[in-house]
């Protein structure tokens, strides 16, 4: 396998900076999914690049779970998130973490930081915090209750960790600065009550702290010496510096933000994400039109695509939309190496060739052009076959070389046949084309005298063939910015999405693995779905040979 062409890392050069000044022995990283939620290509970009780094510089990159926003998680999310890091190749060994495990020590942190006078219990409202706050051009107004004695908001939070109190009628909240320009250190909240339960501590805590106390807490805790980020938590890295600073942790991460990807036609929140699938817009978390690992996977994506992906688009700060296109390069040129090459017609037209008696010719045709290791497959030629609708013109225009009437073309690896007649039905439809062969073309043999024909199709015998479901998938979205200018996205979803088709592939697939993959000679790449039974085998398509969306848009 060739290396692929890798774009700019501005966090590999910090690392091997701070590696050669000896200001670490080696790094800790980590990747820290809320599980709210399945995983997308976005998260992947994370992934690779903290797994990535670990592995590159003989580090340790850990799996933890940030999981202190109980009403919103689940543990179906928590084994969705392994799976999905696992399928992209990666492994965190022992290094599983939950911010839920440190709920304790985060506890007896705030404390402490009560009784460093940098921290009290709050009693206004969530609309008056907001209300004091103030806003970017005007300071905010000190707390009535910024001033009160340690003793009593000591005695305040610990009655709120013992469950005295009702949500919201407490807030326990840093002590920094109701004047900073960074509305992030205005007294930002630490701890608020919650009477929630929680997927993994149940009911033992009525309390939660908040992502940027327990994210950094966490970060220290197990000694991560990078926190790489998203831009937009830029601004809340000094509220991360603050309470580690004022707490003295032993160690202190350094925080990193980086921008996030963002891919054309489709959306990325999770919460949209969470929207099409209660919304039963889509089926499941891993329809193979979502953005998600699961539903990449399941459209017939690999692994090593999606990483390749990730090392082309590089890691830098500066935000930007990266086009499908782009996506779809890396994920041809993995399936073009490992897929072998079988027919399948997707959108069958029967065929008829009228002077052919045989039985049946047996045809040996090579599953891989360029590669011999795949070998070879018997595929049957008989009198009935199926090609594809659309190598098909009654009325053809000139540089159409393929099938229209008294036209001939070349079906691969195997005869040259001429359009004799056409059959239609009632409504004028073509349902037949009958047609000669002629036996000297075989296997690519142009008789002495013949003129070459140009074109070459796919066909399949119609009796030694099986019929299959096949699922064509469109972009999500039918705008690069879905919901820009817009109430909502979901008026910029592809109405087109998803086409079923009734579709023949060559015999040898009869038995085919669940997940096994394809390129449908001059067809697409194609992956045999979990939907399949004996009697409807189910193919989803993973993508066209060429990037036909360049062209359409
Ligand atoms: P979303 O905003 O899509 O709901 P999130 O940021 O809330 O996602 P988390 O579970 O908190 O999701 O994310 C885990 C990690 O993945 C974080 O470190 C986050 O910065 C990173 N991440 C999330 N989305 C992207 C993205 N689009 N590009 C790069 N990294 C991302
Ligand atoms: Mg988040």
């Amino acid at each position: 396998m060739t290396e692929i062409e890798v774009g700019p890392n501005f966090i590999k050069a910090i690392i091997e900076e701070d590696l050669k000044a000896g200001k670490h022995q080696s790094i800790v990283t980590r990747f820290p999914p809320e599980p709210n939620g399945y995983l997308h290509i976005g998260h992947a970009k994370s992934i690779c690049l903290n797994f990535g780094l670990a592995k590159d510089y003989k580090g340790t990159c850990h799996l933890r779970f940030d999981d202190t926003n109980p009403e919103k998680e689940e543990m179906e999310y928590v084994h969705a998130i392994k799976e999905d890091v696992k399928w992209l190749g990666f492994n965190w060994d022992e290094h599983e973490y939950y911010a839920s495990d440190y709920y304790e020590r985060l506890y007896l942190g705030a404390i402490e930081l009560i009784k460093l006078a940098s921290a009290y219990v709050c009693e206004l409202s969530a609309e008056e915090i907001r209300e004091y706050r103030g806003n970017l051009k005007s300071p905010g107004k000190a707390s009535p209750f910024r001033d009160r004695p340690i003793k009593e908001s000591l005695d305040l939070f610990k009655r709120m960790r013992a469950g005295e109190f009702a949500e919201g009628q407490y807030t326990l909240r840093a002590k920094i600065d109701m004047a900073s320009p960074n509305m992030n250190m205005r007294d930002p909240a630490v701890y608020r009550i919650r009477k929630a339960h929680h997927q993994r501590t149940g009911d033992a805590w009525p309390i939660y702290p908040m992502y940027d106390y327990a994210h950094c807490m966490s970060d220290a805790i197990e000694g991560i010496t990078h926190s790489l980020c998203t831009l937009e938590f830029e601004d809340h890295r000094p509220l991360y510096n603050w309470f580690l600073e004022v707490l003295k942790t032993p160690a202190h991460p350094q925080q990193i933000e980086f921008s996030r990807l963002n891919l054309e036609f489709t959306v990325m929140s999770k919460r949209k994400l969470l929207r099409l699938v209660e919304e039963d817009l889509v089926n499941g978390w891993d329809d193979p039109r979502m953005p998600t690992i699961s539903g990449m996977r399941r459209r017939g994506y690999t692994p090593r695509s999606i990483r390749n992906f990730v090392s082309r688009i590089g890691v830098t700060k500066k935000d930007s939309s990266i086009s499908i296109a782009t996506l779809e390069y890396s994920v041809r040129e993995d399936l073009e190496t490992i897929c072998p090459r079988v027919f399948g017609v997707v959108d069958p037209l029967k065929v008829t060739i009228t002077n052919f008696d045989d039985d049946t010719v047996e045809i040996d045709c090579p599953l891989h052009p360029k590669d011999e290791s795949f070998g070879s497959r018997k595929v049957p030629f008989t009198k009935v076959l199926y090609i594809e609708r659309s190598d098909f013109l009654e009325d053809p225009p000139k540089k159409f070389f393929r099938l229209g009437p008294g036209r001939s073309a070349r079906l691969k690896y195997a005869y040259v046949i001429t359009c004799d007649e056409i059959i239609k039905d009632d409504s004028g439809k073509v349902i037949e084309l009958r047609c000669s062969y002629n036996v000297d073309t075989f296997a690519g043999h142009t008789p002495e005298g013949m003129k070459k024909v140009k074109g070459i199709i796919n066909w399949v015998s119609a009796t030694e063939s099986v019929e299959i479901e096949c699922r064509i998938y469109d972009r999500l979205c039918s705008v690069p910015n879905p919901g820009s200018g817009k109430e909502n996205f979901l008026d910029d979803l592809n109405p087109n999405s998803l086409r079923t088709l009734k579709s023949r592939v060559e015999r040898s697939l009869k038995n085919a693995d669940i997940g096994s993959r394809f390129q449908f000679e001059r067809q697409g790449y194609f992956i045999k779905d979990q939907d399949s039974t004996s009697e409807n085998p189910v193919f989803n398509r993973i993508i066209t040979l060429r990037d036909t969306w360049a062209k359409i848009k």
